[in-house]
C-alpha cells in the first residue's frame, strides 16, 4: 500500500502516477487518484493495477490539476472493489482523504455518525474517519488541521493519512501513526509519498513525520510538524 501527494505549479497527475507505481513493491489490490483543477476535484479508483488505473483515469477524468493525492491500497475491511479503493469522499463530498492502515474502532464511531444523519457508500474504517473529521469541523466549527487533530486522538489504530478540503485547495494536511509518510520540500511545492521514491528526481529536502505527529502542507508556509496529542494548533 502507498501514498502520493502533491501540490504545487507541475501537473501532478503523471508525478502521482509514476509514484505510484514506485510504491507497487510495497503491494496492493486497487489504487486511486483525485486531483483538483482549479474548479472542481476529479476522481477515479479502480481495483487493480496502477496501470489499470492510468487507463480509466486517461479514459474517464479530466487529468488536469496542480494538486493531487493517488493511493494504493491493500485491503483491511472492506473487499478489494471499486467502491472500496480509495481517495473517499465524506458525504457531503467536501473532504477528500486516502489512508493506509486501520481505524479499529471504526464501527461504534461509524454507529455514532449514523446516527446524525450520515450515510456510507463503502464498507471502509477510512470513510468513517473522514467523515469524523467532516462532522467535527461543522460541530466544533474549526479549521480543517484541527479537525483532523481533534479526529485522530478519538481514533484507535494505525495511519499514514492525507486530507483535503476542495473548498479550501491551498492545502493538504496529512499525519502519520504506524504507516510511514514524507514530505519532499521543493521551491513552491510540496510531496507527500509513503517514501522518498515518488519526488527523488525534484528534491533531495525532505521531512520524515514521526508517529503522532501531523502537518498542515500549504504553498508559502514552511512545513512546521505538530504532535497530533499536542493543543497548540489553531
Ligand atoms: N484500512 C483501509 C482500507 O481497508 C486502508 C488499507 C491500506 O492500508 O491500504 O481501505
Amino acid at each position: 500500500c502507498g501514498i502520493v501527494g502533491y501540490i504545487g505549479h507541475r501537473d501532478a497527475y503523471p508525478i502521482i502516477m509514476k509514484g505510484l507505481q514506485r510504491l507497487e513493491y510495497r503491494g496492493y489490490d486497487s489504487a486511486g487518484i483525485v486531483l483538483y483543477d482549479g474548479e472542481n476535484t476529479h476522481l477515479s479508483k479502480t481495483k487493480g493495477k496502477v496501470d489499470d488505473l492510468r487507463k480509466k483515469s486517461e479514459a474517464t477524468i479530466s487529468i488536469n490539476g496542480k494538486l493531487g493525492l493517488g493511493h494504493t491500497r491493500w485491503a483491511t475491511h472492506g473487499v478489494p472493489n471499486d467502491i472500496n479503493s480509495h481517495p473517499h469522499y465524506s458525504s457531503s463530498g467536501d473532504l477528500v482523504i486516502i489512508h493506509n492502515g486501520i481505524i479499529e474502532n471504526y464501527e461504534s464511531i461509524k454507529k455514532a455518525l449514523i446516527a446524525r444523519g450520515y450515510s456510507f457508500e463503502s464498507d471502509t474504517d477510512t470513510e468513517v474517519l473522514v467523515n469524523l473529521i467532516e462532522e467535527i469541523k461543522k460541530k466544533e466549527g474549526v479549521k480543517l488541521g484541527k479537525a483532523v487533530q481533534i479526529a485522530l486522538n478519538q481514533v484507535v489504530g494505525a495511519y499514514a493519512i492525507a486530507v483535503f478540503d476542495k473548498n479550501k485547495p491551498d492545502e493538504i494536511v496529512v499525519a502519520k501513526l504506524g504507516s510511514p509518510l514524507a514530505i519532499g520540500i521543493g521551491e513552491n511545492e510540496y510531496f507527500i509519498a509513503s517514501d522518498a521514491s515518488p519526488f527523488i528526481e525534484f528534491t533531495n529536502n525532505a521531512v520524515y513525520l514521526e508517529d503522532e505527529e501531523m502537518a498542515i502542507i500549504r504553498i508559502g508556509k514552511e512545513i512546521k510538524l505538530r504532535k497530533i496529542k499536542d493543543d497548540a494548533i489553531a
